[in-house]
């Protein structure tokens, strides 16, 4: 015989089971249905999304249906993991592109006229004439007295496509104070008369940072990132959930990542963004400190900071062992040796902060390792994950380094592409160039690589079709679509040290994915472009 109070227990329990067992706190808000890629090697038929993660994945997800969860069935087509690219310069890219492009301009004095064009436009409050994206291979002796006497009345800053060179008027270099007697700085070069010594207007890499500083200071928030949320946009559309923002160009401190923060909040921020505030002198930690204690985000995360070792490859400025071939007596340029990058490293790992660090040339590489190993041997071990960028050039035994540090690697095959078509190789020499850009060499050393664009040093947001030139890179064994796919979903996560909750999709994982028309992974690699991102989604929830 069962008691009353037995009896009402027991109702209480089955009221109780019922009341969480459907329609209420166990249900999931989404159920995607289909052929679901969890990574390049793994399927399921569903996963079930619960307050933007993931909570669980075949028939348990199935399981999880109630009246209240919407439901994603993608028929023939196919989810993967949200692509993250893992080197952008969004904000400083989205402002160039808004304003004079120079990309395919043939000649200096095409640059000229189109100059002298765009500043007679231009809005009168614009605080300079800008202009962005020459190259060197069309234009090369860069000199700015032509347009010094036509434009005389205001700034004008043309920065190259590496960003790493720069044209600008007398206007310019009298606001910066650069006169004939200004010494070159030593990671730098002004270009000069070489009858007066007068500056040209032509700026190398450090000798550009006054004029870029003056310049961007005169842009508030507002004007700066006038063009960011189109942009954001087109990213999203290319199949990203995620950037990493490095929110800087060469010389140019674009550390405002409140830009972001005011996005998130606003509700009009489509993909993530982990940013990379500049360190361009020890003396910077403490500002990029009081950034990431500022910025507090969900979709807006702090990466940390970026340093530039060296210039790139593209104008022969990577810092390399040996001499270019095609340049006798150039080693390319350095910001840092080995004493100021081991501080560097030895502060970054004192403050917990993680380093994103500019490395091209094998020389750069191994200063890079050399830190560390430093730093590691004194500390004991390293406790951030700092990722090396780039690495047009590396040594086999630097892989095994690499390896042993436990460091990521994030690479651009983009770059590889634009060396093809400039003169990368006559710089380096056929026999350097026939083993440089071997991503294969990172991904077989097991070491977790990430893929990027560094846009827009290559102006393309088209994921699939960057994904697909990894795999074309003429190194001795190109990447696989594989390992494409692996570099911007767990590569690039693993890149920001989001192993554990991004770049997979799969339990206790956040619900960032993207619907592809046909699977990258069957289709004949060539067709892999004409694949097209159908549906986005970040945290669970649908990017219109
Ligand atoms: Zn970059």
């Amino acid at each position: 015989m069962t008691s009353v109070g037995g009896r009402m227990r027991s109702l209480w329990l089955v009221f109780l089971l019922a009341g969480c067992k459907k329609d209420d706190v166990e249900t999931a808000d989404l159920l995607v249905l289909g052929n679901i890629h969890m990574d390049v090697e793994t399927e399921t038929d569903a996963i079930a999304v619960r307050n933007g993660q993931i909570v669980a994945i075949g028939a348990d997800a199935q399981a999880l249906k109630g009246t209240g969860t919407a439901e994603v069935d993608v028929g023939d087509q196919h989810v993967f993991p949200g692509f993250h690219d893992a080197h952008t310069h969004l904000l400083a890219g989205s402002f160039a592109f808004a304003r004079l492009l120079l990309l395919g301009t043939p000649s200096m004095e095409a640059m000229t006229t189109a100059t002298v064009d765009y500043a007679s436009d231009l809005d009168p409050e614009e605080p300079w004439v800008v202009g962005y994206g020459w190259l060197a291979e069309n234009i090369p002796e860069p000199d700015g007295r032509a347009i010094s006497e036509v434009i005389t009345d205001r700034p004008v800053l043309l920065v190259s496509n590496s960003g790493h060179e720069a044209v600008v008027n007398q206007f310019a270099l009298d606001l910066a104070g650069i006169t004939a007697e200004t010494p070159d700085p030593p990671d730098g070069m002004i270009g000069r008369d070489p009858d007066t010594g007068e500056p040209t207007g032509y700026l190398v890499e450090g000798a550009m940072t006054a004029i870029a500083t003056q310049a961007m200071d005169e842009y508030d928030d507002a004007r700066l990132s006038s063009a960011l949320p189109g942009k954001l946009v087109d990213f999203s559309r290319s199949g990203l959930t995620g950037v990493s923002e490095i929110l800087a160009a060469p010389g140019f401190d674009l550390g405002r990542p409140q830009i972001y923060t005011a996005l998130e909040e606003s509700g009009d921020l489509p993909i993530r963004v982990t940013w990379y505030a500049p360190l361009f002198s020890i003396d910077d930690f403490d500002e990029i400190e009081a950034l990431r204690d500022n910025n507090p985000g969900e979709l807006v995360r702090f990466g940390g900071a970026k340093i530039w070792v060296d210039g790139s490859m593209g104008s022969a400025e990577a810092w390399m062992e040996e001499e270019y071939q095609g340049n006798p007596g150039s080693f390319g340029t350095h910001y840092l040796d080995g004493d100021a990058l081991t501080a560097i490293v030895f502060e970054a790992e004192t403050r917990g902060i993680p380093l994103k660090l500019h490395v091209n040339g094998d020389a750069a590489v191994d200063a890079a390792l050399d830190a560390f190993e430093a730093v590691a041997a004194a500390n004991g071990s390293l406790t951030q994950h700092h990722i090396l960028d780039h690495l047009c050039l590396a040594d086999p035994d630097d892989i095994v380094r690499i390896s042993t540090l436990g460091l990521s690697v994030s690479v651009q095959p983009t770059h590889y592409a634009a060396a093809n078509l400039g003169e990368t190789a006559e710089y380096l020499g056929e026999e350097v160039f026939s083993h440089a850009y071997d991503y294969s060499s990172f991904v077989e050393g097991g070491i977790p690589t990430a893929l990027g664009t560094d846009w827009p040093v290559w102006p393309t947001t088209h994921t699939l079709l960057v994904a697909w030139s990894s795999t074309k890179t003429g190194a001795e064994r190109e990447l696989t679509m594989e390992d494409a796919l692996r570099g911007y979903t767990e590569g690039s996560a693993a890149a920001i040290n989001r192993s554990e909750d991004l770049g997979r999709l799969d339990v206790g994982y956040l619900a960032d994915f993207v619907v592809l028309s046909q699977n990258p992974l069957e289709v004949d690699v060539d067709a892999v472009p004409d694949i097209t991102v159908e549906r986005r989604f970040v945290n669970g929830r649908e990017i219109h």
